[in-house]
């Protein structure tokens, strides 16, 4: 652990637990806009877990991130927060197209993580889009995918679009999150991910996250990851 920033708050003691770092774990104390720190609020988050307050210093200054955090751990705020602070910071706009891919590797994950994305970033003004497979109408999708500034989709349906929809421009790509990635870049996935990655613009953001940290170096080489910054969050048990 670093030692507590100069301007730390001198720390409060709450019953018998007393730390110095009281108060630096909050969300309003990052340099976040206050469109996400209202939307947090909103959502009743207030505190950093440690995988967030891990990474977050990290992927708000644009690094690329594998961060590994158990289940339950709080991995969705740890890239949804970066990829409105990147597009807002950016002002991305309707006519700049999508910013962000968010892949996760069920519809199901990917479903509770667009609500989650609704929930928090309910006051920017981004359009965001959830695509799956299923009983969705494809060819709505198709119409409307092009002005959609965040995708957040299953590596199927993605690539579903890149190979079916005219037009469908994923070129200004900012941000791309890989949500499970172990799973993701597990041989299931092997040749759609391949596909996807081999049409997405080099220069961008990259997030990683999983239940367990992914280092082979195959995979990392494949997904261009610029000096990533590898966190790991694990909890005595
Ligand atoms: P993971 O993806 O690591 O499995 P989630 O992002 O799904 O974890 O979060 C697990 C649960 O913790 C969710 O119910 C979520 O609302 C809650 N949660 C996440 N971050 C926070 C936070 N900073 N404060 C309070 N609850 C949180
Ligand atoms: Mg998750």
């Amino acid at each position: 652990l670093a030692p507590p920033p100069s301007n730390a708050p001198i720390g409060r003691i709450d019953g018998d637990s007393f730390s110095p770092y009281a108060g630096c774990d909050r969300f309003d104390r990052l340099p976040l806009s206050q469109k996400t720190i209202d939307g947090l609020k909103k959502s009743e988050y207030v505190t950093m877990t440690e995988i967030q307050r891990a990474s977050l210093p990290h992927s708000l200054c644009g690094r690329d991130i594998l961060g590994a955090a158990k289940t339950g751990s709080g991995k969705t705020l740890a890239f949804l927060i970066p990829v409105l602070e990147k597009l807002y910071r950016l002002r991305w706009g309707p006519e700049d197209g999508v910013g962000s891919i968010i892949i996760s590797p069920t519809r199901e994950l990917t479903g509770q993580l667009f609500d989650v994305l609704k929930s928090v970033g309910k006051y920017h003004s981004f359009s965001a889009g959830l695509l799956i497979g299923g009983r969705k109408d494809v060819g709505m999708e198709k119409e409307h995918v092009n002005e959609l500034n965040i995708l957040v989709c299953t590596p199927g349906r993605l690539l579903q679009h890149m190979d079916e929809t005219p037009n469908f421009d994923c070129s200004q790509l900012q941000v791309l999150v890989l949500d499970e990635a172990d799973r993701i870049l597990d041989v299931g996935f092997k040749k759609a991910l391949n596909a996807i990655i081999s049409q997405l613009p080099k220069h961008r953001q990259t997030l990683l996250f999983s239940a367990t940290q992914t280092k082979s170096v195959q995979d990392l080489a494949r997904l261009s990851l610029k000096d990533p910054e590898y966190l790991s969050v694990h909890e005595e048990s």
